[in-house]
């Protein structure tokens, strides 16, 4: 039996009898059994921990420099009202970044301060829901957006706290990082171009209607090496202390986004984050200092590595096809067809992302073979992983279990081939209860009103 990979399983990820997998004390043919697959199964107690982990080692980080932190839940990663509550209670904020989003976020009792709204391309709408919310900040994405959220609070009669978002020319995601002047991307405003300038200094023009927080970069997702924050870090303290010299206006607070890298497969390190926060405080202490200024009120953003390594997908074995490849040497790949694919992690497809996977529901002794695990839709590149080794005996009936799938897998779901997005279950004390229910035929038809 091959043993688990402890940082790509949620923690109470344990092997019971004949092999099966247990999940936070729940055996997978039992959670199978009672909810169906595809299903997401997340581990509350790993989620949170996860998330007062962050909090409290970027606290404690920034304390030493006489500083405090904010952490802001992406909610994007994985939103359901459950999850809120989970977040809030942890000491957390949360991002928000639509109306749907705000929606949940209500729903779940989030208080607006305890909120932030992101988005390059926000409706009016969702801009006069935040400020009805009295959400915590929103973030400004564009030069247009100022005169927008400030007649809004104008109409509300509220000054309305607002942040720049900005782009520091850092790019980062996987392994790599660069570092350019210019930005081609639809987020943010330019350090480089002089519009994040224009910005801060246009929401000062509007003093009576924005109350300025700070200024909000998030440079990429899946970032495993530090450097590319601190770079970023540093160039978001020289441009707040440029202001400073420029209009006077010391802003209180940076955002340095979210982006913190987790272990897919037993190939990726997962950034410490603890290391991370000192490297950052250190950073931004010196910064400081060297222009003279107060350390910043800190926030940060983190999404998938909270939610993503809380969460396992099972899947139920349907065909097994072993087919012939004739790429210069002839050999035979099996195609291991799950119930699931595209509609429930459309990572692989859209980023190539990697995950790995495992028989579930028993162990097997026989030699693994050259698999290629696929979904059920109608799509050739319908692939959750193109190459992993199986047990030979793999056959239909079979659990196939998939970790780290709790960020950007169900918030990201389809209903591509009118599939049902499947049920997410919470585990927690050897108990499973159904945080989202599994659509149904009639949730698909609702929406389609005939001819
Ligand atoms: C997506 C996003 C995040 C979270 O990114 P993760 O990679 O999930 O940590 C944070 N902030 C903003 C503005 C984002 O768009």
């Amino acid at each position: 039996m091959t043993a688990l990979v402890a940082r790509v399983w949620p923690r109470e990820t344990t092997l019971g009898d004949g092999g099966a997998l247990h999940l936070g004390g729940q055996d997978v043919r039992d959670l199978a059994q009672n909810f169906g697959t595809p299903l997401f199964v997340v581990n509350e107690d790993d989620f949170r921990a996860r998330a007062r982990s962050l909090r409290e080692v970027f606290q404690s980080a920034f304390a030493d420099i006489g500083s405090d932190v904010d952490v802001y839940y992406a909610g994007k990663s994985f939103l359901c009202t459950a999850v809120a509550q989970w977040v809030i209670a942890e000491g957390l904020r949360l991002d928000t970044c639509t109306g749907g989003e705000m929606a949940v976020a209500r729903r779940a009792g989030v208080p607006g301060p305890k909120m932030g709204l992101h988005g390059n391309n926000k409706s009016d709408r969702e801009i006069a829901t935040a400020i009805e919310m009295k959400v915590g900040r929103i973030v400004i994405d564009s030069l247009a957006e100022v005169g927008r959220v400030a007649a809004a609070a104008r109409a509300a009669g509220r000054r309305v706290p607002v942040m720049v978002r900005v782009t520091t020319g850092v790019h980062a995601g996987g392994h790599e990082f660069i570092s350019t002047a210019h930005e081609d991307q639809k987020f943010g405003l330019s350090l480089a171009d002089g519009s994040a300038l224009k910005a801060v200094e246009l929401v000062l023009g509007n003093g009576d209607d924005l109350e300025l927080l700070g200024i909000h970069t998030h440079i990429g997702s899946q970032i495993q090496d530090p450097t590319a924050f601190v770079v970023s870090a540093r160039k978001l303290l020289a441009f707040r202390a440029l202001v400073r010299d420029r209009t006077g206006f010391v802003m209180p607070e940076v955002d340095l986004g979210g982006g913190f890298g987790i272990a897919y497969t037993k190939a990726d390190e997962p950034i410490d984050s603890a290391a991370l926060a000192r490297e950052l405080a250190q950073a931004i202490d010196d910064e400081c200092s060297a222009t003279e200024i107060t350390v910043p009120r800190i926030s940060i953003e983190p999404g998938r590595a909270i939610a993503g390594p809380s969460t396992v997908t099972l899947y139920s074995v349907g065909v097994v096809k072993p087919v012939t490849v004739d790429d210069g040497d002839v050999k035979v790949r099996t195609y291991v067809s799950v119930d699931g694919g595209m509609s429930d992690n459309i990572r692989p497809a859209l980023y190539g992302a990697e995950y790995t996977a495992r028989l579930a529901n028993r162990d097997s002794s026989k030699v693994k073979i050259r698999c290629r695990v696929v979904g059920k839709h109608c799509e050739s590149g319908d692939i959750v992983i193109p190459d992993i080794d199986l047990p030979a005996d793999i056959a239909p009936g079979d659990l196939l279990a998939v970790p780290a799938t709790g960020a950007y897998g169900r918030s990201m779901a389809s209903n591509y081939n009118l599939i049902e997005r499947p049920a997410v279950v919470a585990v927690r004390g050897g108990a499973a209860r159904v945080i989202v229910r599994r659509e149904t035929e009639d949730d698909l038809l609702a929406t389609d009103v005939g001819a």
